[in-house]
């Protein structure tokens, strides 16, 4: 039988992570050989909670070729994906964001809903299919809705996300608050990550308008004054990058994950982009976004609108 690869986006997030070890799990149960993988480094907040519930870290997968069967989760984009994804085996995606630059030749199987994270829709597949979630998985899944729905603050959080959560967290035993706020501030230790580092660790390519290359990395923070600090050297990492790949604009959010507001640091030609989607002046580069910490239901489709 052949092996089904399980990953999610490029620079991984809790949600990639988890979703990957969920399906792989979910799969084998279901008679498959399924292996999780990731595509790129562990984050603090995603080792913090592998270590809360006792899981190992997925394997580094580099590229794939055509004779890889793959399942896609949290993400569909071929510039957020494996080198050469769309050219393998694409057996099932699980997602949550917008579909773009992605096509088959084969059917496959495609789970999407525009809840707040890919976990959620997981649970439902792990109970249509009558599959118990183990106690250290659950915690897991748990985590990555924690994570992508920011304590269920960020815009994109629905009741269904809610409710997942509140069962993951039965079946876990956890207790939502105390370790979710303990995971969120894991996650914001940045002291031991260089610029060029935070701007990847979670860093996503976009095509707007389907015309220009963008970036928009994300970093989490209980003191944005803390992190502004490091503003120059920032700058000089996100230049370097826009030299080097060609992108028009480049957006950093240091999104305050306790107050729910991002100050941003905005380069490249195209920076008007953002003076005009959120009617704002850059001042040195930067302006504070109140009430904005979702990059994918306040930043990327309100810049989309504005090229
Ligand atoms: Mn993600
Ligand atoms: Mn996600």
């Amino acid at each position: 039988m052949e092996k089904i690869l399980v990953f999610g986006h490029k620079s991984p997030d809790t949600d990639s992570i988890a979703s990957s070890i969920a399906m792989a799990y979910l799969q084998t149960k279901l008679g498959k050989i399924a292996v999780p993988k990731r595509l790129g480094n562990i984050s603090k907040e995603t080792e913090f909670a592998l270590n809360h519930f006792k899981i190992g870290a997925p394997e580094l997968l580099e590229t794939v070729s055509e004779d890889d069967t793959v399942i896609l989760v949290d993400h569909n984009e071929p510039a957020q994906s494996v080198a050469n994804m769309l050219n393998s085996k694409i057996y099932m995606v699980i997602d949550h964001h917008q579909i773009a630059g992605f096509q088959t030749s084969a059917p496959l199987y495609y789970y999407a809903e525009p809840v707040g994270c890919t976990c959620t829709i997981i649970y439902k597949l792990f109970n249509d299919n009558n599959v118990v979630i183990p106690a250290d998985v659950a915690g897991l899944m748990l985590s990555a809705i924690i994570s992508d729905t920011l304590l269920f603050k960020s815009p994109t959080c629905t009741e269904k996300d809610k409710t997942v959560a509140e069962a993951l967290a039965k079946i876990s035993n956890t207790d939502i608050d105390t370790y979710g706020l303990a995971m969120l501030k894991a996650g914001t230790d940045l002291s031991s990550f260089s610029e060029e580092e935070l701007i990847n660790l979670d860093g996503k390519k976009f095509t707007l308008k389907d015309t220009i290359p963008a970036k928009v990395s994300q970093v989490n923070t209980a003191d944005i004054d803390e992190v502004m600090l490091r503003k120059a050297n920032f700058e000089k990492a996100m230049n370097a990058e826009i030299e080097k790949d060609g992108y028009k604009l480049f957006i950093l959010m240091i999104t305050d994950i306790i107050n729910s507001n991002s100050q941003v640091i905005v380069l490249g030609s195209r920076a008007d982009i953002v003076e005009k989607a959120y009617n704002v002046k850059l001042v040195d580069n930067t302006a504070f976004l109140p009430d904005v910490v979702s990059r994918k239901k306040q930043v990327i489709p309100v810049i989309s609108e504005n090229v």
